[in-house]
């Protein structure tokens, strides 16, 4: 299977993509952790990355299509791929189409997780995340079951991300709403398309995704 999820930042991509993972045995691929982790050796690219990241910005096409053509074989992907924050736009979902067509596969499912703007800044808001397996959490929506240690794994060392903040969210909403919400007409035309209401809690958007993906 070979599934995207799309979404404003914050609609719960990550919370979500960890569940299919467990369900499906798909392999997720998050464009945002691959720039993060190229931030993180300090590299030319992952500088150039970061500040584009830090602003809310879009990195370019040519750097995200480069770092993910390597990443779609499905020797390493059996069971198939979950898509998280890739396409953000259109040339980059031709692009994704081209390099599918080569291995004569295509994308199954697109789904966006739809949300509302205020909401958006509210879930980034309280977002955190553990160091050690990278669970996701919330301030209020989605605490740790004991406080300060990770349900998953244990850990006791929790990140927040740089650009969870005020003006890089309204410039990834505006990034979102400008590039990114024109992939979903690209995907309709394709009859693959299906939308959730990503308001609803956790349980209940897993429910609607799990409805439609069988
Ligand atoms: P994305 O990957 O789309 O940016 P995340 O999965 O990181 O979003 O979710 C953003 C924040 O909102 C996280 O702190 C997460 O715990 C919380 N969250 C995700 N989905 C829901 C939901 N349906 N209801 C309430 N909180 C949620
Ligand atoms: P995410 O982790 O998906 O919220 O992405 C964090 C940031 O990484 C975004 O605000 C962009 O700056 C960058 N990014 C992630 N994926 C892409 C992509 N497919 N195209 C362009 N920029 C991306």
């Amino acid at each position: 299977m070979r599934l995207v999820l799309l979404g404003p930042p914050g609609a719960g991509k990550g919370t979500q993509a960890q569940r299919l993972v467990e369900r499906h045995g798909v392999v997720q691929l998050s464009t945002g952790d691959m720039l993060r982790a190229e931030a993180a050796t300090g590299s030319d690219l992952g500088r150039q990355a970061a500040k584009a990241m830090d602003a809310g910005e879009l990195v370019s096409d040519e750097v995200i299509i480069a770092m993910l053509a390597s990443r779609i074989d499905p020797k390493n992907n059996p069971k198939g791929i979950l898509l998280d924050g890739f396409p953000r736009t259109v040339g980059q979902a031709q692009a994704l189409d081209a390099l599918l067509k080569e291995k004569n596969l295509k994308i199954d499912h697109v789904i966006e997780l739809a949300m509302k703007d205020d909401e958006v800044v509210k879930r980034i808001s309280g977002r955190f995340t553990c160091a050690k397996c990278g669970a996701g959490y919330h301030d209020q929506l989605q605490k740790p079951a004991k406080d300060g240690i990770c349900d998953k794994c244990g850990g006791t060392k929790f990140t927040r991300r740089a650009d969870d903040n005020a003006n890089a969210v309204r410039r990834r909403l505006e990034a979102y709403h400008g590039q990114t919400a024109p992939v979903i007409a690209y995907y309709r035309q394709r009859g693959v398309m299906n939308s959730v209401d990503a308001m609803a809690p956790i349980d209940k958007v897993a429910v609607e995704l799990n409805a439609i993906l069988g």
